[in-house]
């Protein structure tokens, strides 16, 4: 049975799923779509991320991984 996305909501913030990404249902806000992400984390995440040609990690990310590896 195929699943609507819309008769669920964002697990995130609440409003109308549009995605389901991850495994988890969100809507089309980047963010939640982002925070989907860091909370299923795992293997293959920052692969499909990469597919889409976005960054692997937001930008606030970089900086703090950045910092941290020195
Ligand atoms: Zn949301």
């Amino acid at each position: 049975m195929p699943i609507n996305p819309e008769d669920y909501t964002c697990e995130f913030c609440g409003k109308t799923c549009k995605n389901i990404i991850y495994a988890a249902f969100v809507c089309d806000d980047p963010e939640c779509i982002e925070k989907a992400r860091i909370a299923r984390g795992g293997p293959g995440g920052h692969m499909k991320r990469k597919a889409e040609g976005k960054p692997i990690i937001p930008e606030d990310l970089e900086a703090v991984v950045e910092g941290k590896s020195e």
